[in-house]
């Protein structure tokens, strides 16, 4: 080959007639698995291939084309096996599985076709990017299936398209997994709310020293066709997607014309309702569709003021503390109480229980969790009462399990526990039955401890 600097060696385009197809690809790498099990494959795309056909003309596409064959070729190693299968699909068969050792044999294939592209379109250079799995003998041995690294690879490409950042990504098992386990979350959270899969529960909430029922917080369950056998998923396992799609706003609403069709239903049965809190996500209190909700709720149910309770994070307030105290307000005009759920789990900031306009405040059930006598959880909890009764805002302490936690609560001189103690979240119409037909809010809780 001429070697010379200023001379562009001729481009043939010969090399564009012999195409491979995936299969043949396939067949070649099952053939080198049988022999030695593990191995790497990678597949490569080129980021504007269209683009360049398009600006610079076919001819010069294909010459491209031809120009990265040869030169990711030409860098195929004895034991490795390069395929162009078409368009600006490149496979590649390593046969080792050392991640490191992969990932330099990758890089060389990138950069054998990023400088032949150079040359190609002069001032300019493709952009190269390949997703990668890896089978060591172990996974082979556990039935890592060639058909499966295919697909694999295929989301690792996808990956590499996503995060520019990144020119080979490697196949993640654990990421996958959980990206297909949000996908069906989100597939089915539309059809789920039709359906009327999510059901209310409630827990009570209990004045610590008489034991009697004070109110209750409404919690989400979702009863799923396919675990009909009586299995609920918790919230924990479907609002972190639900937040991330902005579901989680549409799902508070519904749970909040639950509440308010369960205290009308109350009523008409001759009961005299109690309290009942609902949980907003972050951005549920700035969606105007909610603000709505609780207009029509309010006046459709005919709920009484004070009878709704909404429990917010404190991060609503971040950055922000303004705009969220000037939907407080309006939100407060309506009739609904505040509260402000999980304090002292995040980043709580006092200067947030001090500026923003709450009812109410409840105390995170970590601050009982492994809480000792004169333990500085016990001191920092005390201050926070302290600091609460100042500002003359009622608490409420979470996760309340034992008749220890309950004395501790009373000690606090905290008007309000909620925890297993007293019961666990069960459904509405339980809750009706147990203790609203049994006196609401005379009812009192005769204990014995878990
Ligand atoms: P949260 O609002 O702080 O609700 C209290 C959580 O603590 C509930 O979990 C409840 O079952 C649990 N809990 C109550 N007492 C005890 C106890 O004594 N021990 C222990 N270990 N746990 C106790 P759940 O129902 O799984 O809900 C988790 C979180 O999901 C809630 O925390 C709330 O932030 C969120 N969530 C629930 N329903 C909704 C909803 O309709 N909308 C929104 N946006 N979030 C919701
Ligand atoms: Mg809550
Ligand atoms: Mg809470």
């Amino acid at each position: 080959m001429n070697k010379t600097v200023n001379w562009d060696p001729p481009i043939s385009l010969e090399l564009l007639k012999e195409r491979k197809s995936l299969h043949e690809f396939q067949e070649a790498v099952e053939r080198k698995l049988e022999k030695s099990p593990g191995g790497a494959i990678a597949v490569f795309n080129m980021r504007q291939f269209k683009y360049i056909n398009e600006s610079y003309g076919r001819e010069k596409g294909d010459q491209l084309l031809a120009s990265v064959i040869s030169a990711m070729s030409q860098r195929s190693k004895k034991g490795e096996l390069f395929y162009w299968v078409g368009g600006d699909v490149f496979y590649v068969f390593i046969d080792w599985w050392d991640r490191d050792y992969v990932r330099q044999r990758l890089e060389s294939y990138l950069m054998g076709a990023t400088k032949v592209s150079e040359r190609i379109l002069k001032n300019s250079q493709a952009a190269f990017y390949c997703g990668a799995v890896i089978s060591n003998p172990e996974s082979a041995a556990e039935n890592y299936s060639l058909e499966r690294m295919l697909t694999h690879v295929m989301y690792a490409l996808e990956k590499a398209k996503e995060f520019p950042g990144n020119k080979i990504w490697f196949f993640d098992a654990e990421l996958h997994e959980k990206e297909l386990q949000e996908n069906r979350v989100e597939l089915q959270m539309q059809r789920a709310l039709m359906e009327e899969e999510f059901k209310l529960y409630l827990q009570p909430k209990v004045d610590p020293v008489t034991r009697r029922l004070k109110s209750a917080e409404a919690l989400v369950r979702w009863q799923m066709p396919e675990t009909a056998d009586g299995t609920l998923l918790s919230p924990g396992a479907f609002m972190p997607v639900f937040e991330r799609t902005g579901f989680s706003s549409r799902l508070d609403q519904h749970m909040l014309q639950e509440v308010g069709n369960l205290l009308q239903s109350w009523r008409k049965q001759g009961i005299r309702p109690i309290p009942v809190s609902v949980n907003l996500s972050r951005r549920t209190l700035y969606e105007e569709n909610y603000i709505r909700a609780l207009e029509w709720v309010k006046k459709n149910y005919e709920i009484e003021d004070g009878e709704i309770t909404l429990e917010i994070l404190e991060s609503v307030a971040f950055g922000n503390l303004e705009r969220a105290n000037e939907i407080l307000e309006r939100v407060r005009d309506m009739g609904y109480r505040i509260s402000m759920d999980d304090f002292g789990s995040g980043y709580s900031s006092l200067n947030v229980l001090a500026k923003l306009k709450i009812d109410e405040l409840k105390i995170d059930q970590a601050f009982l969790r492994g809480m000792e006598k004169g333990s500085r959880e016990e001191r920092i909890l005390e201050t926070i009462m302290k600091l609460a009764k100042d500002l003359d805002i009622p608490t409420v302490v979470e996760g309340v399990e034992t008749l220890d936690h309950e004395t501790l609560v009373k000690s606090l001189d905290c008007g309000c526990a909620q925890g297993y103690l007293y019961s666990k979240p069960i459904p509405a119409d339980e809750f009706t039955e147990k203790f609203m037909k049994n006196g609401g809010s005379d009812y009192r809780f005769q204990l014995t401890e878990m």
